[in-house]
């Protein structure tokens, strides 16, 4: 697609706006959804997309800590400017909240804020937007539908049947909102031994093909079990480099 400004007092939702918009959903929490997230916006960075993240788990943000961000947006003439890392410009509701204090803000108070990330944040030009939403059906991804008729979807999945069983609700709900599924990533598929090179299928298997065939989508890859090694240089716990087993999955997935 064209590329779109978001700058000068732009917003992302002005007409004319050319970014694409990704969320990534999961119905269940703790299946991957903030590392598939970052970890996909991280790659399309790498693969010369210019592209945002905008971490919209209100109560579970932690987009910051995995990417290793300790700064915070610098605000100019009452803009918002991301934080940039690894090339993608970061905005997370951690931000925004004091320390670890609990956020209970109402649905109403979430949507507005999420509108200012899109109209107050000083983007520049986005290819893509990657959307971490919280877990679940609930107020957050109500606003996002709302807030983003166009916006795209990838529903990420353990094989474990109970996720996929909730993660086809999420995936639903898209299909109800005339949402586009880009198609589903199935995390946590495998461990693979470094000594026998053997697969273990330690929650189970079928989740994530159970899901294509539900929705009617496509998979867009299996992700396995393991940490990124830890770089000293830039401390990002999360983040897997290109070179790694798992960063290379990530990158065919952004080609994709
Ligand atoms: P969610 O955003 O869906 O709640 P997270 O991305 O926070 O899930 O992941 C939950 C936990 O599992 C985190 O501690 C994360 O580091 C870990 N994790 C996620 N994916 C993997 C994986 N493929 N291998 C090992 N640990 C993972
Ligand atoms: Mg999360």
């Amino acid at each position: 697609g064209g590329l779109s400004q978001a700058g000068e007092g732009k917003s992302l939702l002005d007409e004319g706006n050319n970014t694409t918009f990704i969320a990534v959903t999961s119905g269940k929490g703790g299946v991957g959804k903030s590392t598939v997230s970052v970890n996909l916006a991280v790659s399309l960075a790498r693969l010369g997309k210019k592209v945002g993240i905008i971490d919209a788990d209100i109560y579970g943000f932690s987009v910051p800590d995995m990417m290793g961000i300790e700064e915070r947006p610098q605000v100019i003439n009452e803009r918002i400017h991301p934080v940039d890392r690894f090339g993608v410009k970061v905005i997370s509701m951690g931000f925004f909240v004091e320390g670890n204090a609990p956020v209970i803000w109402r649905g109403p108070m979430l949507g507005k804020m999420l509108n200012q990330f899109f109209s107050e944040v000083e983007w520049g030009e986005l290819d893509y937007l990657i959307l971490d939403l919280p877990p679940g059906t609930g107020d957050v991804a109500l606003d996002i539908h709302t807030m983003l008729p166009h916006s795209k979807e990838i529903i990420v999945s353990t094989p474990h049947a109970t996720a996929a069983f909730v993660a086809a609700r999420a995936g639903a709900m898209a299909i109800k909102t005339h949402h586009e599924i880009l198609g589903i990533v199935e995390n946590m598929a495998y461990f693979e031994s470094k000594l026998t090179g053997e697969k273990e299928y330690v929650f189970g298997q079928g989740g994530g093909d159970r899901l294509v065939e539900e929705l009617k989508t496509d998979l867009l890859g299996r992700i396995p079990l393991g940490q990124p090694d830890l770089r000293e240089d830039v401390f990002a716990p999360s983040v897997y480099e290109e070179t790694h087993p798992i960063g290379k999955i990530y990158m065919d997935i952004s080609k994709k």
